[in-house]
């Protein structure tokens, strides 16, 4: 396999997002959970984006993971990869954004890295280096309460700098309008200042085309899908994708129960989780009890079981802002995310057991303890739910056929749950 691109998703849902981008744009590609081991049997792709589960773990460990997954896509023979972050550049002071852009960058040799989350498609723009979700800068946004990663800095040439060792500046809407060679200018103007890093501006699609031609010609780049779709438009552009096989996946059904599991607490999944009570019956945690050691999973399962053979479930830990913060104040938050996510975890496993082979699930960090328990090393991308949601079938799970849908928080409209599965049949 020679691959025309690989990628490093520092998030499960982030990883099929991209894959789901990138299988648009017509490259074939395959979604890996954690670096494949050697006996997977991968089809003949353009891309593969391996997933991590590195966003809000200790940098180092993100580090010499994404390192891993670096080297055997580079092994692969892919010339470019591309460090797929969240289009909210979720992350803290400590990182994980800035060290392992600043790893990657060292094994590379690139002088330079082009840094951007803009993907305007799903309303996240960058203006003189500061991230817009919607209409509103990052800080006003609803991430500003976000349970692992609070955004308090819309600047990402601030918030970058403050992560990294290198020095972080910007390349401006003006100069990206101005067309691919005025970008190039500026990078080598910077790159010969002593600059590492820059964010670069892109408000609309177009924008993105620019960069991701530019990008090519780096060994790295850090970005969301937007960067993902620049990359994967100037590939086709170049011809250097290899023609002939198809990208169809199969689309025969699986059939099964269907079940799904909501550890998101955004602002998006609260609503759909409101709207999913209309046409499904919803058990909500406690998730006082969970963090308690209680053992709220086998009592959600036992509810589960008893329903699943008359139409699809679903189960939520979420919970409003001021819930999470109290709860984050009396257990600690780190803690209380991951007594949850495990419980999540449990729950997807005991669902599997008990038949299930359809199962939605709203949550990065949740999507991610979910995969890795079921233990399911990689994925095809499918139809497209909602905009950076796909189906995905399961390559070599030990369960079998399987259907997933792994959704970042904010993704999906209002009745995301049931457009899911109607999709997953
Ligand atoms: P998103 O995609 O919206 O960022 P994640 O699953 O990545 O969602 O992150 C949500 C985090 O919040 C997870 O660590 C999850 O375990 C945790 N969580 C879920 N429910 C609650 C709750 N009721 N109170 C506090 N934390 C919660």
């Amino acid at each position: 396999m020679t691959l025309a691109l690989g990628c490093i998703a520092d998030d499960y849902t982030g990883a099929s997002d991209l894959a789901n981008t990138l299988t648009r744009c017509g490259l074939r590609t395959v979604q890996t959970i954690g670096v494949p081991a050697d006996e997977l049997k991968l089809p003949e792709v353009d891309a593969v984006v391996v997933s991590l589960k590195s966003r809000s773990i200790e940098a180092a460990i993100a580090v010499s993971r994404s390192r891993a997954a670096d080297k055997w896509l580079r092994g692969r023979g892919a010339a470019h990869v591309l460090f797929k972050i969240c289009s909210t550049f979720d992350s803290t002071d400590a990182g994980n954004i800035g060290p392992v852009m600043d790893a990657l960058r060292h094994d590379c040799g690139d002088r330079i890295v082009l840094v951007t989350p803009a993907f305007p498609e799903t309303g996240r723009t960058v203006y003189q280096g500061n991230l817009f979700v919607g209409s509103v800068p990052l800080n006003e946004s609803p991430l500003r309460d976000h349970p692992l990663n609070p955004m308090h800095d819309s600047n990402l040439v601030r918030v970058l700098a403050r992560q990294s060792k290198t020095k972080v500046d910007l390349v401006d809407l003006k100069t990206v309008t101005r067309g691919a060679d005025a970008v190039r200018a500026r990078l080598s103007e910077l790159s010969a200042r002593g600059f590492g890093a820059a964010i670069v501006d892109a408000v609309f699609d177009h924008d993105l085309e620019t960069i991701g031609e530019v990008a090519l010609e780096h060994r790295l780049s850090v970005g969301a899908s937007g960067v993902g779709l620049g990359l994967a438009r100037a590939l086709v552009a170049s011809r250097k994708l290899k023609a002939g096989a198809s990208n169809a996946v199969s689309d025969a059904p699986v059939g099964g129960p269907a079940a799904c599991l909501a550890g998101s607490c955004s602002h998006a999944t609260l609503q759909q989780i409101a709207q999913a009570e209309q046409v499904m019956p919803v058990l909500h945690l406690d998730p006082e009890r969970v963090v308690a050691g209680g053992d709220e999973a086998s009592r959600a399962l036992a509810w589960a079981k008893g329903r699943l053979n008359e139409g699809p479930i679903l189960i939520a830990s979420s919970s409003t802002p001021d819930q999470v913060a109290a709860l984050q104040a009396r257990h600690g938050r780190n803690a209380t995310g991951h007594a949850i996510e495990q419980a999540m975890a449990d729950l997807a496993e005991g669902l599997v057991q008990s038949g299930v082979r359809r199962l939605v699930v709203a949550g990065g960090e949740t999507s991610g303890a979910v995969v890795d328990r079921l233990g399911i090393p990689g994925f095809l991308v499918g139809a497209e739910i909602a905009a950076g949601v796909p189906v995905l079938r399961a390559v070599g799970a030990k369960d079998g056929e399987m259907l997933l849908a792994l959704k970042s928080g904010n993704f999906g409209g209002p009745e995301f749950f049931s457009d899911a599965l109607k999709l997953m049949r």
